[in-house]
């Protein structure tokens, strides 16, 4: 209620990363008086977690590394309850319920709590100095034991577990890593990609075991060693479980809100309740190259989910549109951007690769129906920004489809209505 007596809508969002902020901004476009409450179980003010590493690896400090300036909430009028965890949501009268036991009521709810990390069931898992690789306390944990000639044992060598070795390799940790699958990146990257990749970490003294996992920690009280699936044993004073990361839903048990693999939410990234929207990477969005909503797990995704959502709930009605997987990432200098489809399965893909020896660089293209539905580049990211428009735009490609992996490859190479309709800054439509 404000002193004249008007009621205004209370939003509450829980969490206080990019799809909280993303909402935060989006209400703000709509609605300049209600009251905005962030309730999030980290009590940092925001901060954009792929920097953590960086920070982990004394690249930047903990300054540097905020996705919002200092004055973000009170600037846009925000109440932040930082470090305060939400058990459960009732959606019955409209309340959240913190571990405090104290009940918060809503008008709108926002659900963006992000990821868990994936944590299977292993012997001896309970034992000190194993951590998982998400938040900033973990690396401020890490950061703990980090001294130089530690040894690490990274399990997962996913986009999170590399991004963690270069780190550690920084710092002069010796790291091994141990994934299932045989080669990194195996979400992302082909064979050949992967195989650059890996050579690239090894040049920096980062060991791989592929195929293989890991069946047991060992040690007393803290981990000193890991048993693999093949009987091997890898000493270590301490591990990272970087296999995964799966949507934060603990809040919803018991209520009637839809989950499936992450919340289900409509193209106004509203749940199947009324008055409780859900954002990032918690809830599954529409993925425009598989036409599946799915759980996409990238920062731009959530913002930008976040933004509708605060949008819609202020009263406004706009669509999320969707979006495809994309990376844009970096090991020791080597840089690599992949987006979409990038290692196609079943019929209809055609494929175009480059590779280049001497520079190191891998381009490879895919395509289907004449439209550019992925594509990996490594050590050569010019013109990937082109490429990604062309995947969102849905542009048919068959009249230069062979021009494109040309270094002279660029917008004059399109038919001329499109050069003409980008210049004119108009939405392409592809027929
Ligand atoms: C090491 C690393 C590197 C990455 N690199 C990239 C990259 O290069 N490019 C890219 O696009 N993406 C990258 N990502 C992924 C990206 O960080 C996420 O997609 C993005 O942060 C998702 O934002 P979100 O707001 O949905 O959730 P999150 O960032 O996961 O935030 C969730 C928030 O909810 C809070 N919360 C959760 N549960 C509760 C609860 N019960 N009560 C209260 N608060 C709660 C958390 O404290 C947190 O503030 C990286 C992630 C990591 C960990």
């Amino acid at each position: 209620m404000s002193e004249k007596g008007v009621s205004y809508m209370h939003y509450v969002i829980i969490g206080n990363s990019a799809a909280a902020i993303g909402a935060v901004e989006g209400i703000r476009k709509v609605d300049k008086e209600g009251r905005i409450t962030i309730l999030s179980d980290e009590p940092y003010h925001t901060y954009s977690r792929p920097l953590i590493s960086y920070y982990l690896a004394s690249k930047v400090d903990e300054d540097k590394i905020i996705y919002r300036e200092l004055n973000f909430y009170q600037r846009n009028n925000v109440e932040t309850r930082l470090g305060c965890k939400v058990i459960w949501v009732d959606c019955y009268n409209n309340e959240v319920i913190l571990e405090s036991q104290e009940r918060i009521r809503y008008g709108r709810l926002l659900i963006a709590a992000g990821g868990k990390p994936f944590i299977p069931p292993t012997e001896g898992l309970g034992k000190r100095e194993i951590y998982t690789f998400l938040k900033l306390d973990d690396v401020k944990a890490i950061k703990n034991v980090c001294t130089s000639g530690a040894r690490a044992v990274i399990i997962g060598a996913g986009l999170i577990g590399l991004k963690a070795a270069e780190a550690l390799r920084k710092l002069q940790v010796e790291v091994t890593v141990v994934e299932l699958a045989n080669r990194v990146l195996s979400a992302i990257l082909d064979e050949t990609a992967a195989d650059i990749v890996q050579k690239r970490l090894e040049e920096h003294q980062v060991s791989f075991r592929l195929n293989t996992s890991v069946s047991s920690f060992n040690g007393d009280e803290k981990v000193s060693s890991v048993t693999l699936n093949n009987g091997s044993v890898i000493e270590c004073d301490f591990v990272i479980i970087a296999i995964g990361v799966v949507p934060n839903t603990g809040m919803l048990k018991d209520t009637p809100v839809n989950v499936n693999r992450g919340i289900v939410v409509d193209s106004y990234m509203r749940t199947n309740i009324e008055n409780v929207y859900a954002a990032g990477d918690v809830c599954e969005s529409y993925d425009t190259l598989y036409n599946v909503q799915r759980v996409i797990p990238i920062l731009p995704g959530a913002y930008k989910q976040g933004e509708a959502a605060g949008q819609n709930m202020a009263g406004g009605e706009v669509e999320y549109e969707g979006g495809f997987a994309m990376n844009s990432i970096g090991f020791f200098d080597l840089p690599m951007i992949t987006a979409g489809i990038g290692r196609p399965e079943g019929e209809g893909f055609e494929i175009l690769e480059k590779r280049d020896g001497q520079s190191g660089s891998y381009k490879k293209m895919v395509f289907k129906d004449s439209r550019v539905v992925g594509f990996i580049y490594l050590n050569d990211i010019d013109r990937a920004g082109i490429m990604t428009n062309l995947i969102k735009e849905k542009i048919d490609v068959s009249q230069f489809m062979n021009e494109i992996l040309k270094n002279d490859f660029g917008y004059i190479n399109f038919p001329k209505d499109y050069r003409k309709q980008k210049m004119l800054g108009q939405k392409v439509v592809s027929t």
